[in-house]
């Protein structure tokens, strides 16, 4: 079984799932390119709960949780199955309370993406959630502790943005607001350089870290699939482009 690498993919509008641009094709060529999972481990930004959850139905939900997009998006259908014992496992792997939530499934983070990169949902799927009360040091960690699930072929995906703040989003802007362009390359520069702990720091970055997100939600997936990663890891940087103003699409694959 091949060891899988690990993933983030910045998701930004939930027309992505069926929008054919730049950014889709970078997801459907990351999935040409790497070995299929044996199942997918999500951690989704739209799943940040008070306390750490984890899904484990053998038939889970699909979860249309957005609101104001055209018919067309809620008549998707993403029917993978779940993956109960490497849930159960994944749960263990996981130092502290991880309680298990089927009222959840799988929701528009999780299926905009894997819709383009395994359409066929022929892979086993579950989703991990993001405690809202962790800090960064903790989210990175618990992604640490996750790691041995690549020797399982599981991908671990983290979807969210570097880059997210709907308050300040310019629909119409195809490039990202200064502030933007500037986080996102300092947290790329961290990555690059392996400097994980800058990234735990992202407030040392200032004011563009201010402007960049209100709520970490869309960020703290990134620190999961940086704490699953190893050293010896290499980093292919995908999308790397701003959009709407306020939102990046920068993606990492690494191994
Ligand atoms: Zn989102």
């Amino acid at each position: 079984m091949s060891r899988m690498p690990v993933l983030f993919v910045g998701h930004g509008s939930p027309m992505n799932a069926i929008e054919n641009n730049s950014f889709t094709e970078g997801w459907e060529s990351i999935a040409a390119r790497i070995p299929k999972p044996e199942a997918i481990l999500s951690v989704s930004a739209h799943w940040f709960t008070d306390g750490t959850r984890i899904t484990d139905a053998e038939h889970p939900r699909m979860i249309h949780d957005m609101y104001g997009f055209p018919d067309e998006l809620y008549r998707l259908r993403y029917d993978a199955s779940g993956a109960p014992a490497i849930a159960h496992e994944a749960g263990a792997l996981i130092s502290g309370d991880v309680v298990t939530d089927n009222d959840w499934g799988i929701d528009h983070g999780t299926w905009s993406v894997l819709l383009r990169m395994y359409p066929n949902a022929d892979i086993p799927v579950f989703q991990l959630s993001v405690d809202e009360n962790s800090d960064a040091a903790r989210h990175m960690q618990i992604g640490r502790e996750l790691k041995e699930l690549r020797n399982r072929g599981v991908l671990i995906l983290g979807s969210g943005n570097v880059v997210h703040n709907l308050a300040k989003i310019a629909w119409n802007k195809n490039s990202g607001f200064p502030w933007a362009d500037e986080f996102d390359d300092y947290i790329r520069d961290a990555i690059v350089k392996h400097d994980y702990d800058k990234v735990i720091r992202y407030r040392e970055a200032g004011d563009s870290a201010v402007q960049s997100f209100y709520f970490p939600d869309h960020f703290y997936p990134l620190l999961y699939v940086l704490g699953a990663s190893d050293p010896e890891d290499e980093c292919n940087i995908f999308n790397n482009a701003r959009t709407m103003g306020s939102m990046s699409m920068t993606s990492y694959l690494l191994g």
